[in-house]
């Protein structure tokens, strides 16, 4: 048991642990982890908890309830540990025992040590997946004809790529160093401006990207997905987006040999049963979501790709407070789900925050934990909420300049209270 400077742990639950064939063994009451977050975030948590709490209780009669363990991050975290303290170990150490948590929205601290909370938190547990699931809830506005048509999810590496964090800043003795090296031992002459350039290096590897393509197509046959997309820029940097797709094919063959068949293999039409594997250059995919959605299912990419395709589908579907995600080690089963969008500074305090992004990683989070009916009902509940037109503020107005007449727009916390009503 490891020993907190400040948490305490609930007195009642137990943890989730990891089991010998690679399934998580959840007992009737886990501890989990939550950072309610900084802004709209405590508002985020209080709605939501009460809904993941309802839905637990009614889908299994009282049996399960989550014995919810707080911990710290961001401004938060500065109050409880002192001033400059954005993550602490006492943290990161919960995460490592407890295994699964949700998070709210954390303010990106400017100009100290840490890069950013949330790329600190992926990395140290390695959450090498980031996921995010991509559909449209009836009546939510959106800028594109039929949204109806999306219905992805996203698999975006999340350790390596252009992100990891690697680079050097123009004018530093360090990147002299890095451009010397370039130039003189590896021949290097296409920099273009060298006295003038930073430098940053894109790591993609065979290790990395068979992990993340392996658990996309673990995902897309145990949920009965269609096909699974390689989303990449190999025509352009050869080894390392290249390297993913390369990759990304072999194994699907290696270890998925009989349930997957390559599009190359079947000329787009899979046999019954099987998962197609396909691939699509990044640009071209984002014209693609726009012009044939209904094409693609479960997409697996890079870091840099996934960040951009993950917001603009997001944006499809309605945007930014309705959009969940996680990020997901499924070897080690450690897994933090969270808000997609920001602290909304502008917003907070109001009671004005949609709940939708971070709500909807809770059902996530139930998803993880196999507690499939519970997750289930919430998100049965939130599509009717939805769909009779009670929103909050965001949906309102776009609701309201579609001409849409019958809107009841409410605050964050009684949008909480009427999906619970229809639970
Ligand atoms: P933001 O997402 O906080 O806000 C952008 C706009 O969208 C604002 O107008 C906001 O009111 C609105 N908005 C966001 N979520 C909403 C919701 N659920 N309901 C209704 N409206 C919503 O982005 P920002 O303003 O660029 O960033 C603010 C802070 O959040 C910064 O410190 C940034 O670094 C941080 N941030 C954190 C995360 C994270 O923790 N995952 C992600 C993005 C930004």
């Amino acid at each position: 048991m490891p020993t907190y400077q400040k948490l305490i742990p609930p007195s009642v639950g137990e943890k989730i642990t990891m089991g010998s064939a690679g399934k998580l063994v959840v007992p009737d009451h886990p501890v989990v982890l939550f950072i309610a977050g900084d802004g709209v975030g405590p508002e985020l948590w209080s709605a939501s908890a009460k809904v993941l709490d309802a839905a637990v209780a009614k889908a299994y009669s009282g049996r399960r309830q989550i014995a919810w363990f707080e911990v710290f991050a961001g401004e938060k975290c500065n109050a409880v540990y002192g001033p400059g303290t954005w993550l602490h170990e006492d943290t990161l150490e919960a995460f490592r025992e407890y295994r699964v948590g949700i998070k709210g929205p954390l303010t990106t601290p400017v100009g100290v040590g840490v890069r950013s909370i949330n790329v600190a938190l992926r990395q140290q547990l390695d959450l090498y997946v980031c996921l995010r699931p991509v559909r449209w809830y009836p009546g939510v506005p959106s800028p594109v004809k039929k949204p109806q048509l999306i219905d992805m999810v996203i698999f975006r590496e999340n350790t390596e790529d252009i992100y990891a964090g690697i680079e050097w800043d123009q004018g530093t003795p360090e990147v002299a160093k890095v451009l010397d090296f370039l130039q003189r031992e590896m021949g290097v002459t296409k920099i273009r401006f060298p006295k003038s350039s930073s430098i940053g290096i894109k790591p993609v590897s065979e290790e990395g990207s068979k992990r993340l393509v392996q658990a996309a197509i673990r995902y897309a046959l145990q949920h009965g997905r269609r096909s699974l997309t390689l989303v990449h820029k190999g025509n352009i940097m050869k080894f390392t987006e290249g390297g993913f797709l390369k990759w990304g094919y072999a194994a699907a063959k290696e270890s998925f040999g009989d349930a997957t068949v390559a599009w190359s293999e079947c000329g787009g039409q899979a046999p019954e049963g099987k998962l197609l594997i396909k691939d699509v250059i990044a640009d071209n995919f984002l014209q693609q979501i726009l012009i044939k959605p209904a094409d693609y299912d479960v997409i697996a990419t890079t870091n840099l790709n996934g960040d951009y395709i993950s917001d603009a589908l997001a944006a499809q579907v309605g945007g930014i407070g309705i959009a969940p995600g996680a990020n997901i080690n499924y070897e080690t089963g450690h897994a933090c789900f969270e808000a997609t969008h920001g602290t909304a500074p502008d917003i907070a305090g109001q009671d004005k925050v949609n709940p939708g992004s971070f709500l909807l990683s809770g059902v996530m989070l139930l998803e993880h934990l196999g507690w499939t009916e519970a997750a289930h009902m919430i998100e049965t509940a939130f599509e009717k909420t939805l769909a009779l037109g009670v929103v909050t503020a965001d949906l309102a107005r776009l609701m309201r300049e579609e001409g849409r007449t019958e809107v009841r727009e409410v605050g964050c916390a009684e949008f909480g209270t009427e999906l619970t009503r229809r639970l």
